[in-house]
C-alpha cells in the first residue's frame, strides 16, 4: 500500500475515536456570546488543545489578547524545506441553543438519529477542529510525518463576529504564517456531493431601542393618549423590508452590483426546484419564500442583501397585565454582498431609522459587529488540489458555491500574508441546521470530508508554487 492509502485506511479505522472525541466536545457549551458560559468557552479551548496534542500536533497551547476568549494554536513544521506550510482552520466556541424546547434531544447531549449526529456545536464547527486532527494524524501515525507543514488554529470567537482577530493576527503572526489556507467551517452542496465555496456574505447588525415613558403605566388610564413604544418599532422594523421581503433601507441598494452573468446563472438542483428548497429548511407549508421572484434563488442567498430581525425585547405575553410598557428594542442583521462597507450600512440604517421613528420616541441606536462580503476566483492550483482531494474522498466532483453567511476571518487572514489563498470546505450540508435548534452533522460525508482532507495534504505537498 502506498503512504496516502495507508493514511486514508488509517481514517477509516478512527472514525469511532472522532465520533467520541466530537460527543465530549459537544458536551461543553462553549457559546461565546453568553458572558456566563467564559468557563465553558475556555474548558473547551483546553478539551480541543488536549485532542490536538493527542493527535501528533507539535506547542500546542491556548492563546490570544486582550479581551479575547481563547484561540488554539498548534503546528508540525518537520515537511523537506520547499514544502507548503497549510494553516488548518476551525472553531470551537458555539452558538446559543436558541429555544431549548424546540429541540428533539438536548443541545449539549448528543444524539444519532439516521446516521445524523444531533447537537449544539456538532456540525458548526467543532466537527471541523476533529476532522483536522484526524487527518493530521492519518499520516503521523501511518508514515510517521506529513507531506507538507500544518499549523492548526481553532478560534473562540467565530460566532460573535471575531472580535479581536486582527489584534490576534498581529501578536502572532510569525507563528501563524502560511502559504494556504484550509477552513472547515463551510460545507457540502448537498449530502454526498461535496463544496468548495468561493463567497461569503457579510454582515452588519445593529439595536434599535425606542423609548416612549420614565416606566410602565396603566393601559387603561394611558392607553390613547400615550404611545406605545412596541407599535412604534413594529412601524420602524417594517419600514426596513418592502413588501417582497427584500431589504427597504434607504440607499442600501447604492453599492450592490448587479450579479455577473455566471452569477445570475440558474444552478440545476437548487433553483431548478425552490419548493424542495422550503421544504428542506423547514418552510411551513404556504409559506411564501421571500425577495424578488426575477431573481434565481441562490442569487438571493448570495448576491443580495437580505434582513433579519434576530432578537425583540418587550414584555413576554407570559405574565404581560395591562399596561403600555416604557420601552421596546431589537437587534437587526444585515447580511452584506461585495462592494457593501459594513459602516456605511450602519450609517444608512442609523439615518432611516431616525427617518422613520414615529411620535417622537426616543430612539437610542446602537451599533454592533461589521464585516465586508468576501469573494475570491476559485482557479489555480491550491483550487485544484481542492477539487482533486474532494472528488477522492467524495467519490463525485465539488459544487463551486457561494454561501449567505459570513465568517469574518478569512478576509483579514488572507490578506495579512499577502493574498494567499483560501480553501473552504466543510461538514454541513442543507439539514445541517448549523444555529437553529436540532443542529446535525452526516456521519458519512464527515468521514468523507476527513478523507479529503488526507489527499488534500497530499495534493498540496505536490504545489511548490500556490
Ligand atoms: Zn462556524
Amino acid at each position: 500500500m502506498t503512504a496516502l492509502a495507508d493514511a486514508v485506511a488509517a481514517v477509516a479505522a478512527g472514525q469511532g475515536a472522532a465520533r467520541a472525541e466530537l460527543e465530549a466536545l459537544v458536551r461543553i457549551p462553549s457559546i461565546s456570546a453568553d458572558p456566563n458560559r467564559r468557563e465553558d468557552v475556555r474548558a473547551s479551548a483546553e478539551a480541543t488543545a488536549d485532542l490536538l496534542r493527542a493527535h501528533g500536533l507539535e506547542s500546542v497551547r491556548l492563546a490570544g489578547v486582550e479581551g479575547s476568549q481563547p484561540y488554539v494554536i498548534g503546528e508540525w513544521m518537520h515537511a523537506p524545506a520547499d514544502a507548503p506550510t497549510v494553516l488548518l482552520y476551525a472553531h470551537h466556541d458555539v452558538q446559543p441553543p436558541g429555544v431549548v424546547d424546540n429541540w428533539e434531544s438536548d443541545p449539549f447531549e448528543p444524539a444519532e438519529r439516521a446516521g445524523r449526529l444531533y447537537g449544539r456545536g456538532s456540525c458548526d464547527d467543532k466537527a471541523g477542529g476533529v476532522a483536522h486532527a484526524h487527518a493530521v494524524s492519518a499520516w503521523l501515525t501511518t508514515s510517521g510525518a506529513l507531506p507538507c507543514n500544518v499549523r492548526v488554529l481553532i478560534e473562540g470567537e467565530e460566532e460573535i463576529g471575531s472580535p479581536t482577530l486582527l489584534a490576534f493576527l498581529e501578536a502572532h503572526r510569525d507563528e501563524l504564517r502560511s502559504d494556504v489556507l484550509v477552513l472547515a467551517d463551510a460545507g457540502n452542496w448537498k449530502v454526498g456531493v461535496p463544496g468548495l465555496t468561493y463567497s461569503l456574505r457579510g454582515l452588519a447588525a445593529a439595536d434599535i431601542e425606542l423609548r416612549a415613558l420614565d416606566g410602565p403605566v396603566h393601559s387603561g388610564m394611558a392607553g390613547g393618549a400615550v404611545p406605545d413604544p412596541v407599535a412604534g418599532l413594529a412601524r420602524v422594523l417594517a419600514s426596513l423590508v418592502d413588501e417582497r421581503g427584500d431589504v427597504a433601507v434607504d440607499g442600501i441598494w447604492d453599492d450592490v452590483r448587479p450579479p455577473t452573468e455566471a452569477e445570475r446563472t440558474p444552478i440545476a438542483g437548487l433553483d431548478d426546484d425552490p419548493a424542495r428548497f422550503a421544504r428542506e429548511i423547514g418552510v411551513r407549508p404556504g409559506v411564501e419564500l421571500a425577495g424578488d421572484p426575477a431573481t434565481t434563488l441562490h442569487e438571493r442567498l448570495w448576491f443580495r442583501p437580505s434582513l433579519t430581525v434576530i432578537g425583540l425585547d418587550a414584555h413576554p405575553i407570559k405574565g404581560s397585565s395591562n399596561q403600555v410598557i416604557a420601552r421596546a428594542g431589537a437587534r437587526v442583521s444585515l447580511r452584506l454582498v461585495p462592494d457593501q462597507d459594513p459602516e456605511r450600512v450602519l450609517a444608512q440604517l442609523r439615518a432611516h431609522v431616525e427617518r422613520h421613528v414615529p411620535w417622537g420616541l426616543e430612539l437610542r441606536f446602537r451599533a454592533l459587529e461589521g464585516a465586508p462580503a468576501w469573494q475570491t476566483d476559485p482557479t489555480g492550483p491550491a483550487f485544484d488540489a481542492a477539487r482533486r482531494a474532494l472528488r477522492a474522498g467524495f467519490g463525485v466532483d465539488a459544487v463551486m458555491m457561494g454561501v449567505g453567511g459570513s465568517i469574518p476571518f478569512v478576509g483579514p487572514f488572507a490578506d495579512a500574508f499577502g493574498g494567499i489563498p483560501a480553501l473552504l470546505l466543510g461538514p454541513s450540508d442543507p439539514h445541517s441546521r448549523i444555529h437553529g435548534e436540532n443542529e446535525s452533522l452526516h456521519l458519512g460525508d464527515w468521514h468523507s470530508l476527513m478523507t479529503s482532507e488526507v489527499h488534500l495534504l497530499a495534493e498540496l505537498a505536490t504545489q511548490r508554487t500556490i
